[in-house]
């Protein structure tokens, strides 16, 4: 019983996993061909020693400059007759040791004067700092080259000076991330929390910084390989008779005309092996970057990708409705797991009509508005199904060009938090003509005296000045306002607006939606305005459809689903409000969670919250019916005019 129980949970957990580092890393074809390369190198030089090869060092004159493929030596061998292929494989073992010791050297001590000099500040770090800035102030090879000198040629002063010349790419690097996370809210909690700079350091900071240390580490590694060998062409690495790459070729010179192969094989190995790490070092650059996680190791692409299944029949979209949205379901591929975001949405917006989108937070209200021009990042977002036509024309088909004509002109977004939407280096009014310029052949001259219109239209109080400012310099407010009238630029016929109150407090808030409510009804534009919140709601829209994971669970009119919704959901999310003078009111929040998207069960997704669960609730599809007046419903058992929740 325990075990059949346990079972689909870690059936589930392991369908829903990311897919692994690992296996986003054999997604990327060269980085999988460097890591074979890599690795039959890596593994040839550590089993030197019970390979069956000659001693590498072992002169033979008799058969000095023997030439490739001959039966004894099948890479031949070099002026002193010894074996090749033995002091290749024993080569590489001295230069791969040597080079990654360097790296590694390089990067702990690089990493800690980085750390330390941007955590501390001040005097500390300038004074470290000028020391790298000295380090850095001389070419590295010159610099390598008078370590040596002081220290004498040989294998171990060549790392030591390799790894000095490399501390200060590592340095600055950390520096600089450690710099900006220093100054950062989660550092400030730890210092809070009692912790002392060291911990805050090995804790906190170097956590964070780990992947650009490895990062660094991955692509330089190659690079100290080379400078290796460049000190030991030159005679100031391995000695006589030790083998290295660096020297095999410096040695292989010297018959450069009369056995070409005995320089060509150690500089097709450093090739070899320089271009594996590389290769390999960028694939684990790609899958370190959290953002490339969770799609193919591909770049965004402009527009959200569309898979439909040309067996489902195409509805014809209504002209005359501004947006009219059937069957939409958008979805991400995960590795091996999809999760519906959005799954079957039907909507549809008259001209100059307010629908509110309400929801729980994460019930794919944003992925909706953004399905609609192809916003939703791709990879992994896919438009998976379901037809999109604003005034009749189907916008899944539309060509590219059409979209971004589309895009900002007659339909328009606004966003929750337009201190992220907003450039932080461009002054306001310049992005507001910008936009407008984007569309119409306006001269600057007129693009801004549009942009002061639009100001003054979104009642920005003294616009001229406002327009010069950058958006740091703005209040919550004021942004949010420049952000409408960026999406009023064009006259669009359709605004988006996603959350874009709910990052104001409430006067503000009660401003910026009268605003809004008013410029819809002189522009006679059509919006869908998304919101958690049923107070704003009943302010300013006339429909209302409520979202549940991914699908719709209920539509009407406002006032009749605020008052006497069908869905228990509905009738939760309504009780939730706290209304003031009345602190009996029941504040329980709805029990649970809601469920995850990629791991849909059959019947009603709200099932396991619902107080009026049935058995015939966790069956089959549930299709949005009709309930009484204008409500529509997702659900088996309604509730009745005057009923309650329990
Ligand atoms: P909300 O209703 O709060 O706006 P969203 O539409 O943003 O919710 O999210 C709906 C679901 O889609 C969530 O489960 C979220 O985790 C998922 N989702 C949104 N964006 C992405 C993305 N870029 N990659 C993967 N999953 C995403
Ligand atoms: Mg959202």
């Amino acid at each position: 019983m325990t075990a059949a129980a346990a079972e689909p949970v870690a059936e589930r957990s392991e369908h829903s996993s990311r897919p692994s580092s690992f296996a986003l890393l054999m997604n990327n074809r060269l980085a999988t061909a460097g890591l074979v390369v890599l690795a039959v190198i890596v593994v040839a030089a550590l089993a030197a020693p019970i390979l069956p090869l000659e001693n590498p060092d072992a002169t033979d004159p008799a058969h000095r400059l023997a030439p490739l493929f001959s039966a004894a030596h099948p890479l031949g061998t070099d002026a002193l007759g010894r074996d090749v292929l033995s002091r290749l494989v024993w080569g590489s073992r001295v230069s791969l040791a040597v080079g990654v010791s360097a790296s590694l050297i390089a990067a702990l001590a690089g990493s800690a004067i980085g750390l330390v000099a941007g955590y501390a500040g001040g005097r500390t770090d300038q004074a470290m700092m000028r020391g790298i800035d000295l380090l850095m102030a001389f070419p590295y090879i010159l610099l390598a080259l008078a370590i040596v000198a002081i220290l004498g040629p040989g294998l171990v002063n060549a790392l030591y000076a390799i790894a000095i010349v490399n501390i200060p790419f590592f340095a600055r690097n950390i520096r600089g991330i450690t710099l900006g996370l220093a100054r950062r809210e989660f550092v400030d909690a730890a210092k809070l929390s009692g912790k002392g700079p060291v911990r805050i350091l090995a804790t906190e900071i170097l956590p964070n910084v780990l992947p650009t240390i490895v990062i660094t580490l991955s692509t330089t590694v190659g690079w100290m390989i080379l400078e290796t060998a460049g000190l030991s062409f030159l005679g100031l690495g391995a000695q006589p008779p030790q083998a290295d790459l660096g020297s095999m070729l410096g040695e292989g010179r010297k018959v450069m005309f009369t056995a070409p192969a005995v320089s060509l094989v150690p500089g097709l190995a450093i090739f070899l092996i320089v271009m594996a790490i590389n290769l390999l070092g960028d694939g684990i650059r790609d899958v370190l970057d959290p953002r490339l996680r969770s799609g193919a190791l591909t770049r965004p692409s402009a527009r959200t990708a569309i898979v439909r299944d040309r067996r489902r029949p195409k509805e014809e979209p209504d002209p005359e409705a501004t947006l009219d949205v059937r069957d939409l379901s958008t979805e991400f591929h995960m590795g091996r797991s999809t999760a519906k975001a959005v799954g079957g949405v039907d909507l549809k917006i008259a001209r100059g009509e307010c629908l509110g989108l309400v929801g729980e937070s994460g019930s794919g209200k944003s992925v909706t508005a953004m399905s609609l021009m192809g916003l939703v990042p791709s990879p992994p977002g896919v438009v998976a199904g379901g037809t999109v036509a604003f005034k009749g024309e189907d916008l899944l088909d539309a060509r590219d060009a059409r979209i971004r004509e589309l895009r900002g002109g007659a339909v328009s977004h606004v966003f929750q938090d337009p201190l992220a939407t907003l450039h932080p280096l461009f002054p306001v009014g310049d992005q507001v003509a910008e936009a407008i310029r984007a569309h119409r052949p306006l001269s600057r001259r007129d693009a801004d005296a549009e942009t002061r219109r639009l100001f003054e239209l979104v009642r920005i109080p003294n616009p001229a000045e406002r327009m010069k400012a950058y958006p740091h310099e703005l209040s919550g407010g004021l942004r949010q306002r420049v952000s409408i009238a960026m999406a009023l630029a064009n006259d669009p016929e359709l605004i988006v607006a996603d959350e874009p109150t709910t990052a104001l407090d409430v006067t503000v808030q009660a401003q910026v939606l009268r605003l809004l409510d008013e410029l819809r009804r002189e522009k006679n534009a059509a919006v869908l305005f998304i919101t958690h919140d049923f107070g704003v709601v009943s302010e300013i829209c006339e429909r209302v459809a409520v979202m549940y994971a991914g699908r719709i669970v209920e539509t009407g009119k406002t006032d009749e689903v605020l008052s006497e919704p069908a869905h228990p959901y509905t009738r939760m999310l309504i009780d939730c409000v706290p209304v003031m003078g009345e602190p009996e009111r029941r504040l329980d929040a709805i029990r649970g969670r809601p469920p995850a998207v990629d791991a849909l069960t059959p019947g009603c997704a709200f099932a396991d919250r619902c107080p009026r669960v049935q058995a015939d609730c966790r069956t089959g599809e549930l299709p949005l019916t009709p309930k009484r007046d204008s409500l529509a419903a997702r659900c088996l058992h309604p509730l009745e005019p005057g009923e309650t929740l329990s």
